[in-house]
């Protein structure tokens, strides 16, 4: 369901923009639900305060809590069941993140993500985004929003901008809190600059050769990492947060010195953060994670250069999530 046709459905039954405003807020928010409804009945015409439970029950049934499997670090995955019977996942973070997924599948099929191996089921709806919140909010306060689940923002990006929109206006998370996370595609470089909520954003880097990401991500759209960096700087520049670069730490692939030199190549002077996170190793897949000590050493070395660097720790096997690295870390930087 798109937001958008809820905006029409309200309207269609008298909702006034002040009505409008008043039952996305308190859905997005998730307010109690006695009192909701209490607040949402006041002064509304009558077609659509009758209307109103089934509407309430409906937009509960958009995302619904499957199960819950708590982490040792505060994060907990939640598998999510959309109206449909899809399944998607959507993960507690410490601290008041939550990560949520954009898609039933993803169709870019990075080479070490479980959901790439499944190819594309469907896109999942602006208003379904939004549940996949208002549901987190029913077990915890939730300030900040990453589209780092199971999909591809930049494929389903209207969807996506329809959430943001509501979230950052009338769902209470502050824009740069909000964070949009993209292989890298034009079109998301020239939409977001226009939106009146500015995310911030977070490009999958992975590597500094395009040979070699082409192999890792492999329908990514074709974008060579000099060109995402260029995009992405111009956006920092634009919004005044820095973006963050994600690098999903493969032994061997990914972890050697030539990637160092190519980091630097790449990012110094750059108004950027990279995030090092060290794979979790997923049983189907031949990746490993390069060892703890490689991986602070990548990140002192980084720094030393003047590069922002933070090395995640991912959250522990049992919360990784539909993505399979990048939605599944807990945000706690290790001193490199
Ligand atoms: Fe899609 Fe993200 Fe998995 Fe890549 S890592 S296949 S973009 S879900």
């Amino acid at each position: 369901m798109r937001i958008e046709s809820l905006r029409e459905r309200l309207r269609s039954l008298g909702a006034k923009p002040g009505h409008e405003q008043r039952v996305l807020r308190l859905w997005s928010q998730a307010q109690p639900q006695d009192k909701g409804r209490r607040a949402l009945e006041a002064f509304m015409p009558t077609a659509l305060r009758n209307e109103l439970p089934a509407l309430v029950d409906e937009l509960a049934g958009l995302a619904r809590l499957q199960s819950q499997h708590p982490g040792d670090d505060g994060s907990a995955r939640l598998l999510v069941a959309l109206a449909d019977g899809q399944m998607v996942e959507t993960v507690l973070l410490p601290r008041g993140g939550l990560c949520v997924s954009t898609q039933v599948g993803c169709a870019v099929g990075c080479v070490f993500c479980m959901t790439g191996q499944s190819g594309l089921v469907r896109q999942v709806g602006s208003a379904e985004i939004v549940a996949q919140v208002a549901l987190a909010r029913t077990l915890r306060p939730v300030k900040k929003v990453v589209f780092m689940g199971m999909g591809e923002p930049a494929h389903n990006l209207d969807n996506v901008l329809e959430a943001i929109d509501l979230l950052g206006t009338l769902g209470n998370i502050g824009h740069k809190n909000l964070v949009f996370s993209t292989v890298g595609d034009p079109r998301v470089f020239e939409a977001l600059p226009q939106g009146r909520v500015k995310p911030a954003l977070a490009l999958s880097l992975h590597t500094s050769r395009a040979d070699l990401r082409e192999q890792l991500l492999p329908r990514a759209p074709r974008m060579s990492p000099e060109e995402l960096v260029q995009a992405g700087e111009a956006y920092a520049r634009t919004t005044a947060y820095p973006i963050q670069y994600q690098w999903t730490l493969l032994e061997g692939i990914n972890d050697g010195d030539d990637e160092l030199a190519g980091i630097e190549r790449l990012l110094k002077g750059k108004y950027a953060v990279l995030n090092l996170i060290p794979y979790n190793t997923v049983d189907d897949l031949p990746y490993r994670r390069p060892s703890w000590e490689r991986a602070a050493a990548m990140a002192r070395h980084l720094h030393r250069l003047g590069i922002l660097t933070k090395l995640r720790h991912s959250a522990g096997q049992d919360v990784e999530g539909g993505c399979g690295q990048l939605r599944a870390r807990a945000e706690r930087p290790e001193r490199p």
